[in-house]
């Protein structure tokens, strides 16, 4: 028989893990699914100042790994999976398609977080692993004494071009823009650290090299002159896209695929609320995240008692 959770979280970033922290401690059936390692986007942080409790900041690996220990500790399972294939909702259960599997359950929360977003354009494709990166943490030590280039201008641009001056001995932040939308903070390091060279109101135009990246072609939005520069690697830092293909359709999304909810974090669909990241929410934080987890839980907990024997 198969078996029927009270609660599958999808997504095992910040807000999945609070989720299922909390959805155990309630002594829910609950099952989180994860793809590859826990922890989400925050994993690959090498720092994290702003989440309380953690005056030194900490490490988002580590600051992951301990919120997934908790919900173990509750009774949380972690089912480690390939894809979400889909979301049904019959029969008031709601039937998660997942690898070759059919999974049920009375409620589901959606904390699949967001990938990075890319550019479509020259070489980005090409040198994927071989220069062009997506992750600071993961990559940054391949660069010592080495060029790179960051591309963007928020915070995580900001915080992974200073991060990346441990190793690179030079970090071009090119933005399209002539003012960071980075916060304050982050601005008065990046001008305080002569390893990073800020190039405004440009654009990348592609990226070339021989096997591996050797030159990014630069684009100066007012006067259109291009500047080749030579650099081992290109870390892209320009927002990101949710993760909601798998609800297409039957989870209303907004116009850039935030999962709409309500103050409940409900969606359109009774039983299916959503956390972090993936929702239309107003701060990407972990700090917001986690509130956003246990919320869901709760509120997964009150539509099961209410809706279940
Ligand atoms: P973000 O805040 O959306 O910034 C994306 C940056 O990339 C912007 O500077 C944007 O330029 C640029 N960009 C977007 N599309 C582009 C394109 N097609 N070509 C060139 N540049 C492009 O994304 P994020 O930095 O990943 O941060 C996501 C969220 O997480 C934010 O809410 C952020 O505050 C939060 N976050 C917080 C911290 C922290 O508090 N320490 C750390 C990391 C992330 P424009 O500025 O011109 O739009």
């Amino acid at each position: 028989m198969v078996e029927i959770y009270d609660v599958i979280i999808i997504g095992g970033g910040p807000a999945g893990l609070t989720a299922a922290l909390y959805a155990g401690r309630a002594r829910m059936k609950t099952l989180l699914l994860e793809k590859a390692t826990a922890g989400g986007q925050a994993a690959t942080t090498d720092l994290i100042e702003n989440y309380p409790g953690f005056p030194e900041g900490i490490g988002g690996y580590e600051l992951t790994e301990k919120m997934k220990q908790q919900a173990l500790r509750f009774g949380a399972e972690i089912g480690e999976i390939k894809e979400v294939g889909g979301l049904e909702d019959g029969e008031g259960l709601k039937l998660i398609r997942v690898d070759d599997l059919g999974l049920k359950a009375k409620s589901v929360i959606i904390a699949t977080g967001a990938e990075p977003k890319t550019l479509d354009i020259p070489g980005v494709a090409e040198f994927r692993g071989k220069g062009v990166s997506y992750c600071a943490t993961c990559d940054g030590a391949f660069y010592r004494d080495k060029v790179v280039a960051v591309i963007g201008g928020g915070n995580s641009a900001a915080e992974e071009a200073l991060f990346l001056t441990r190793f690179a001995s030079k970090v071009y932040m090119v933005h399209r823009r002539d003012q960071l939308r980075a916060d304050k903070i982050l601005q008065e390091r990046l001008e305080a650290n002569d390893r990073i060279e800020i190039v405004w109101d440009s654009h990348l135009k592609k990226i070339l090299g021989n096997g591996k990246v050797e030159e990014m072609v630069v684009e100066n939005k007012n006067t259109h002159d291009r500047t080749d520069y030579r650099v081992d690697g290109v870390f892209f830092y320009i927002g990101s896209v949710p993760n909601t293909e798998f609800c297409e359709g039957l989870v209303n999304l907004d116009e850039r695929e935030f999962i709409i909810t309500g103050g409940a974090l409900d969606t359109n669909v009774p039983g299916v609320f959503a956390a972090g990241d993936c929702r239309a929410n107003l701060l990407k934080q972990v700090a917001v995240a986690v509130g956003e987890g246990a919320l869901a839980a709760v509120e997964a907990e009150k539509y099961v008692e209410e809706n279940f024997d």
